[in-house]
């Protein structure tokens, strides 16, 4: 409703204009290949491990991020969480559709919210995002994650850390499909992305893709 009578700035320059400028969409730092076939992190060649993931278990087949998590998507998904403006949604799908391949899956979920933080704002940009990504994949959207508990805030921790932070905090509800994509507004070390492709895995699923929209590279 508000979108409609005050008067409208850029979320990333905070020029006036539309919600996300056209020149600020046009700059958000795409991920660019060369990647790694298996993890997704930007490699000086293809390779199908990286010195990232090698000799790491993972959950998941692949994952596959649109945009280089920066100060402007910082700023971007910030007020797409805070403000739920639908204006940044179809931007960060339109993004996604133009960067990474659609994945090869039968049907599209979401890491699902904390339960304190994502009832208190009655909003979940993940599920948004699964939501519009598979309007345009034509795909189904399921939703059969829950967390079992609530996670303390990943940041700060140790790449360790954050897998023992998460471990076993999702359960899977229902029959889950062979093939699966799962979708998350941002990759930051991936601890988050496993763990729920994880459960998924226990529950069924052969294959998992994750697909974000942002991606923390070091
Ligand atoms: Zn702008
Ligand atoms: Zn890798």
């Amino acid at each position: 409703m508000l979108d409609l009578v005050l008067p409208q700035r850029c979320v990333v320059c905070g020029k006036r204009s539309t919600q996300l400028c056209s020149a600020c969409l046009s700059r958000l730092p795409r991920i660019e290949p060369p990647l790694c076939e298996r993890c997704g992190t930007p490699t000086a060649w293809p390779v199908r491990r990286c010195r990232d993931c090698a000799g790491r278990r993972l959950a998941f087949a692949s994952a596959r991020g649109a945009v280089h998590y920066d100060d402007a998507v910082r700023a971007f998904i910030a007020a797409w969480k805070e403000r739920a403006l639908r204006r940044l949604a179809a931007a960060a799908v339109s993004v996604v559709i133009e960067v990474v391949p659609p994945p090869k899956v039968e049907v599209v979920t979401f890491v699902p919210p904390d339960p304190d933080r994502g009832l208190k704002r009655g909003h979940h940009p993940p599920r948004q995002l699964a939501e519009l990504l598979a309007a345009q994949w034509g795909l189904p959207v399921a939703s059969p994650l829950r967390r079992r508990r609530a996670a303390k805030r990943q940041r700060g921790l140790s790449r360790a850390e954050r897998r023992r932070n998460v471990a076993g905090i999702f359960a899977v509800k229902g029959p889950v499909a062979s093939s699966v994509a799962l979708v998350d507004d941002v990759f930051t070390s991936g601890a988050t992305a496993n763990a729920a492709a994880s459960a998924l895995r226990k529950a069924g699923a052969r294959r998992v893709e994750i697909v974000t929209f942002a991606r923390v590279v070091r």
